[in-house]
């Protein structure tokens, strides 16, 4: 029974244990929301990307039930076959409206919009100048495409510039950036981006994973938050983070998504997102453009969580919206703070290498509109608790 050849895969994952990489999964029972239960345990759910409650609401939820019953379970086909149903051309159509773009195409996450795109953009003798932080969605995406990747300092158009200018001897030019960043929760300086993307002649892609449903008027990203409308060539964005749902988009001129219509491997190879997904999907954009109660709700419990943290003397980084993450460095002590917050009821899951790096070990804490009052100063009375037990501060 002693398969010699696969014997270095037990070696792979004891070597993970020993350095205390290794993750667990725990397995939730109930609906996405602030109380949840959680292997057989009741907690408070800090840790997930349902920003603005949308996962669990019921208007979304009904329209779901409508398309499931009206347009069944699947939609039978790749896009270019028959798995085209007209909710899908809704939603495209309303994304572009949403976003003040020209027009909008769907993919079955951000992830595979990624991998979709930067390969159509971008190929062998051309040249992608990428952030240090990118997302591992950007990475693969870049590597799908052949191109020569060059990285440059994290949010610093300055060196940004001085790369591009370091390297003429390329075809055509690239520039992707994350717009808020994951696991810090900074935001690019896309206006500044955008500059130097205009002077040095470079195509412009911002990832709005994080951005959607945060950020700008109504939650319609980080365009719309520095005014850039029309002026970032390509919007990246995901349906399964603020609005709740499942799925990815880019967004941008009528040219650049036909040919992803053309060239999207994902969009012609792979089936497309179910009819419920997309019409949930529809729903929560209908909301956003209705009411910002959501969205506000949002910032107020990150501004107000993230204010007593910091008077508790935690070190969060460099965040500028509602993702907080708990910097303890160390990643042992991490999944040992993240185990005994869990113990005292609050699930806020620690994230290691290779997430971050090897010593940037922390508790991503995410707030959401589907917090109350008496949620937030549950977990800020743990933290407190903890941090002191710990001795990571010293109140
Ligand atoms: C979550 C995320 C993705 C992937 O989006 P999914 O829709 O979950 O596949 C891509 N890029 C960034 C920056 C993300 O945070």
């Amino acid at each position: 029974m002693n398969d010699t050849k696969l014997s270095w895969i037990d070696d792979d994952l004891e070597l993970l244990k020993s350095q205390g990489f290794y993750k667990t999964f725990r397995v939730v029972e109930t609906p996405n929301e602030a109380e949840i239960i959680v292997d057989g345990k009741k907690v408070l759910n800090f840790c997930s990307n349902n920003y603005l409650g949308f996962a669990n609401n019921s208007k979304i939820k009904k329209a779901a039930v409508l398309a499931l019953e009206t347009f069944g379970v699947g939609a039978g086909a790749v896009r270019t076959i028959s798995g085209t149903n007209k909710l899908h051309q809704e939603l495209e159509t309303k994304i572009a409206s949403f976003k003040k773009t020209e027009d909008a195409i769907l993919f079955q996450s951000g992830f595979t919009a990624n991998l979709a795109t930067i390969p159509v953009l971008v190929s062998e003798n051309d040249v992608i100048f990428s952030d240090e932080l990118n997302h591992a969605s950007i990475i693969d995406g870049c590597r799908l495409s052949k191109a020569t990747v060059i990285r440059y300092k994290h949010a610093d158009p300055k060196d940004l510039e001085k790369v591009i200018l370091e390297n003429p001897d390329f075809s055509k030019k690239l520039i992707i950036t994350d717009g808020v960043f994951s696991m810090d929760g900074d935001i690019a300086p896309l206006k500044d981006i955008y500059e130097v993307a205009q002077k040095t002649g470079c195509m412009l892609m911002v990832d709005d994973s994080h951005g959607e449903g945060v950020l700008g008027e109504n939650g319609r990203g980080i365009a719309d938050h520095f005014g850039l409308h029309g002026m970032v060539d390509v919007e990246m964005g995901t349906l399964s983070k603020a609005l709740g749902v499942v799925g990815g988009f880019i967004a941008g001129k009528k040219n650049i998504i036909d040919l992803l219509r053309q060239k999207g491997r994902p969009f012609l190879f792979s089936t497309s997102l179910t009819p419920a997904d997309t019409a949930a999907a529809s729903e929560a954009i209908s909301i956003l453009e209705s009411s910002d109660e959501a969205v506000k709700k949002l910032w107020d419990n990150a501004k107000y969580f993230q204010e007593k943290l910091r008077d508790l003397g935690f070190d969060l980084g460099v965040t500028q919206t509602p993702i907080t993450p708990v910097i303890l460095k160390d990643a042992k002590l991490t999944q040992e703070f993240s185990k005994k917050l869990f113990e005292m009821g609050i699930l806020a899951t620690a994230i290691i290498y290779p997430t971050v790096a090897k010593d940037g070990a922390r508790i991503r804490v995410m707030t959401s509109a589907f917090h109350e009052k008496k949620h937030l100063d549950e977990a800020i009375a743990a933290f407190a608790k903890i941090g002191t037990e710990m001795g990571v501060i010293s109140k």
